[in-house]
């Protein structure tokens, strides 16, 4: 399609998701209009781990000048066992990841990802940043897509993408009949300055602890000098409201009591301010996500837990088709069915997986020689998808 036959292409949600989308949306000459509901983009301080799948679209949108200074590839990866520290699998990474997959594995602190992304658009006349614009509800008629927002504002286009994450108004709005619903798992994430931490074993540079019921992955953030974990516990007494609330680091030390000295060095480290707590929601995978000109992205579409760290990874991905079935297609009707599409059922594959993963790494007794690993099979096929390229 003529990029502008479709001229008023509109975005709900600076995310990672989000802000991917309208980059790899103007690669492709669409003009875009991003509307976020905070004041500022950003998010709560933590890692977030990007796999071959992700960066190889990253990369694909010339972004890498950016990212060299943010981000790092694991020299090695493995699961600890959780009271001895014993290594029950160890792998040699690094540009393993590049050979393996043809691109690299990266952690990188997400607000330096999503300042990457903010700044790739901030020069562009055609790529309109809103922030301070939550909406609330969505008309269409034969002709646009209308936005309402907090602040009184309206605004309509020909299409609307919405990436507004687990969360979404719009997916409540128009895809309703799938609600958040609480895992049983809650996941508390740190940050740790690595001063903090002197003679602190780190090797494996990504480890992930595991214990029956619970989890621990720990990995630095060099350029901050940050030891960023996220630990994870089964509860099935739940009931905050918040899903991202601070935590007491006391609460966090209770939990991993018996757990081995590094995890507790590192949990006792953490600053008060630097703790948080997230009760991990899940929504059902959906048949569609398209309805008239409304396309969901990223969580809005597909939320899955933490365990294969690849919720962004398929926002990513999302964003890069997205494009590319624009670019593709005659006209936006056609553009939304084929991204669908294209994305449903790897989405949903993801997710499951995902949530398998959980199962695997949560549920065991793990012993040295078990041959439990990080990487299993699912993992390793979604890693080799690629966005850029795949027939849509
Ligand atoms: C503990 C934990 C660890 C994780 N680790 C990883 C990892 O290592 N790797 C990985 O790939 N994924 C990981 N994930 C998943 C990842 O965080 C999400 O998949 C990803 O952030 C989703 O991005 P998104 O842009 O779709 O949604 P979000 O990041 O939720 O962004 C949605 C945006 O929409 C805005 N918004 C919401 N409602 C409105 C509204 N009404 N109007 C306007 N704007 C609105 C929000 O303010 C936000 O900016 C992890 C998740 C958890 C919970």
């Amino acid at each position: 399609m003529p990029a502008n036959s479709t001229s008023r292409i509109h975005i709900i949600g600076g995310g990672i998701a989000g802000l991917t989308a309208a980059i790899a949306l103007r690669k492709y000459g669409f003009p875009v209009v991003l509307f976020e509901q905070s004041e500022q983009f950003g998010d709560v301080g933590a890692g977030i781990t990007i796999g071959p799948n992700a960066s190889r679209v990253l990369l694909a949108l010339g972004l890498q000048e950016r990212l060299a200074p943010y981000v790092r590839t694991p020299r090695h990866a493995g699961i600890l066992h959780f009271r001895t520290g014993d290594r029950i699998s160890y792998s040699l990474r690094g540009d393993s990841y590049i050979s393996e997959f043809g691109a690299p594995f990266w952690h990188i602190h997400r607000a330096d990802l999503l300042g990457v992304l903010v700044d790739a658009l901030a020069d562009d006349p055609d790529a309109e940043l809103r922030p301070g614009h939550k909406v609330t509800g969505i008309t269409q008629s034969a002709d646009e897509v209308t936005s309402r927002f907090a602040n009184g504002v309206a605004e309509s286009g020909d299409v609307l993408i919405a990436s507004d994450g687990i969360k979404s108004t719009v997916r409540e709005t128009l895809f309703p009949g799938t609600p958040a619903t609480f895992t049983g798992y809650v996941a508390w994430r740190g940050l740790v300055d690595l001063e903090r931490l002197p003679g602190l074993e780190i090797d494996p540079d990504f480890a992930l602890y595991a214990g029956p019921g619970k989890i621990v992955g720990r990995y630095a953030l060099r350029q901050r000098g940050l030891m960023n974990y996220v630990a994870i516990a089964t509860r099935e007494d739940w009931r905050e409201e918040g899903w991202t609330v601070r935590s007491e680091v006391a609460e966090v030390e209770s939990e991993f009591q018996d757990w081995c000295e590094n995890v507790q060095t590192i949990i006792r480290a953490t600053p008060p301010d630097r703790c948080f707590k997230w009760a991990l929601h899940v929504r059902e995978p959906l048949d569609n996500w398209v309805d008239g000109r409304v396309a969901l992205l990223g969580d809005a579409a597909h939320p899955m837990t933490p365990f294969l760290g690849l919720g962004a990874g398929i926002g990513i991905e999302d964003a890069m088709v997205l494009a590319r079935a624009f670019s593709g297609s005659g006209d936006w009707q056609t553009a939304l069915a084929r991204y669908q599409q294209a994305r449903i059922g790897h989405a949903a594959n993801a997710q499951q997986a995902s949530a398998r993963q959980g199962l695997h790494l949560l549920n065991a007794k793990p012993q040295p020689g078990e041959g439990k690993t990080l990487y299993n099979d699912d993992m390793l096929g979604l890693y080799s998808y690629d966005a850029t390229t795949v027939a849509i």
